[in-house]
């Protein structure tokens, strides 16, 4: 896909403003923009584990604290451990005499490797386990209490914070004279609304601050060991900073108190348009699945655009460039080439806020609306470098797969056409570079383009919405450096 696609050669402006290759950008269906990775909303759809595809709810992965109890990771060199088989002989047992090691069977018994660097289970003394799955002697933590005093203080006072922030607001309704209670309109009560929002109860929560005991900073510190700067190090003895931050818990010193790492969680997150709130991409449920239910990618929406080739840029000069446009849509395609200042300016549109929003709203739970000020962001277009686009329409047929195998471009006597074929289109296009151009910088020309667009959503039955749209977007191409 890198290749096919060249993505530091052309860059799309989001609407963001950010400059993305198209194989890293989104085409909302609903709002007919394009969106990228930073301006669209990031959810965590399902939890699993990418070792044994275990899928697992939300509450069950924060129980685990986002580990995987059946697999491991090495704690020597990362890689994930296997279980392996060994036959244990019976122990013999002087007192008892030859006669009673008959009757005894040879037991299975199984221990962690790794297969990548060697490291076992044995070599740091962990005895091996009568079953395959599970058993494995668990390391508490030895702050674990100290850690949840601590969770447990500041889910207090976030819950109290929040109360007061409430009733503020409450007051300030109520002032106004139009006293509209959420609760009253829902039907929620106080507590369910807590609830939903993950609170605890008030009572609980006053008796976790007042319990509370802060740590004190002391200025005695045990000193180091005598020998601490004679010693020698034997390297192969104590552990790397990585390994040892890996368990961040007990950070082992020596390599011989390296444990078994329980394997972290993957997740399979579902991505959303901020403004419209639609699906960009949904997931499979399955772990083992790479499929998506919902998968809008601007590499199934928007022109795509290559570089063929291009000649060296010369300040003051005009150079040859050749260019490729496909239409990747299952509907002809209308392009026409713009230079970027010629795009009309649309403005976002605000969608009405739904109940949700306003029960979010009202405890104090909004998303953070901060992104509508980023995508009021313009990108610095380069200047240095035109194309000189010709004004002309032109047609892309839709994409068909079979025309793949068509040996044969249709060449074209036309001016900019150079050949077509299916869906395809080669361009003869210039490059004007300014006479100021600095030698040795990089060489990049904008470009826009306004192409026809057919939606295959249906639309609301309440606002029928037109099917063909005029959109356009906004390409930066890179074209090496300026000569010198
Ligand atoms: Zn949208
Ligand atoms: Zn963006
Ligand atoms: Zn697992
Ligand atoms: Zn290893």
């Amino acid at each position: 896909m890198a290749y096919l696609t060249q993505p530091d050669y052309i860059k799309y402006v989001c609407s963001c403003g950010q400059l993305k290759p198209i194989t890293n950008l989104y085409f909302c269906r609903h709002c007919l923009k394009i969106r990228c990775g930073f301006c669209i909303c990031h959810e965590v759809d399902s939890h699993y584990c990418a070792n044994c595809l275990e899928n697992m709810p939300s509450s069950e992965a924060r129980l685990k604290k986002n580990r995987c109890s059946s697999c491991f990771d090495c704690p020597s060199c990362f890689h994930t451990l296997s279980t392996r088989a060994t036959i244990a002989q019976p122990r013999q047992d002087p007192a008892a005499g030859d006669a009673k090691i008959e009757n005894k069977q040879p037991k299975k018994m199984y221990y962690l490797s790794c297969f990548n660097c060697r490291w076992t289970s044995r070599d740091v003394g962990i005895p091996d386990q009568p079953v395959a799955s599970g058993g494995w002697p668990e390391r508490t933590n030895p702050f674990a209490a100290r850690v949840n005093q601590l969770l447990d203080y500041y889910k207090a006072i976030a819950q109290q914070e929040k109360q007061e922030k409430l009733d503020r607001e409450r007051k300030k309704f109520a002032i106004r004279g139009k006293y509209m209670n959420l609760t009253d309109k829902t039907g929620l009560t106080g507590a369910m609304a807590r609830n939903i929002a993950g609170l605890a109860s008030s009572e609980s929560s006053s008796s976790a601050i007042a319990n509370f005991v802060p740590s004190q900073a002391s200025e005695e510190v045990e000193e180091l060991p005598e020998d601490y700067h004679t010693q020698e190090v034997n390297l192969k003895q104590i552990t790397s900073m990585r390994q040892r931050l890996r368990a961040a818990e007990w950070q082992p010193r020596s390599a011989a108190r390296l444990q078994p790492a329980a394997r972290a969680l993957s997740v399979k997150r579902s991505q959303r348009c901020r403004a419209c709130d639609h699906n960009l991409t949904k997931p499979e449920y399955n772990p083992g699945s790479v499929k998506f239910k919902i998968e809008l990618l601007a590499y199934y929406h928007v022109p795509e655009v290559k570089i063929i080739s291009y000649e060296t840029v010369k300040p003051g000069e005009t150079t040859a460039l050749l260019l490729k446009l496909t239409n990747p849509t299952a509907h002809e395609m209308q392009v026409r080439l713009l230079q970027p200042q010629d795009v009309p300016e649309v403005e976002e549109r605000e969608e009405p806020k739904s109940i949700e929003k306003s029960l979010e709203k009202s405890l104090n739970l909004e998303k953070d609306s901060s992104w509508s000020k980023v995508l009021q962001r313009r990108a610095a277009l380069p200047t240095a470098c035109a194309v000189r686009a010709p004004d002309a329409a032109l047609t892309l047929a839709q994409r068909d797969d079979a025309a793949e195998y068509d040996d044969d471009p249709q060449h074209d006597t036309s001016d900019i056409i150079m050949w077509r074929k299916s869906n395809k289109l080669a361009l003869r296009l210039q490059v004007a570079t300014a006479a100021g151009a600095a030698p040795g910088g990089p060489a990049r020309a904008a470009l826009a383009l306004q192409y026809s667009y057919r939606n295959t959503v249906p639309p609301a039955a309440a606002a029928p919405a037109p099917r063909d749209h005029t959109l356009y977007t906004t390409l930066v191409i890179h074209l090496g450096t300026v000569a010198e």
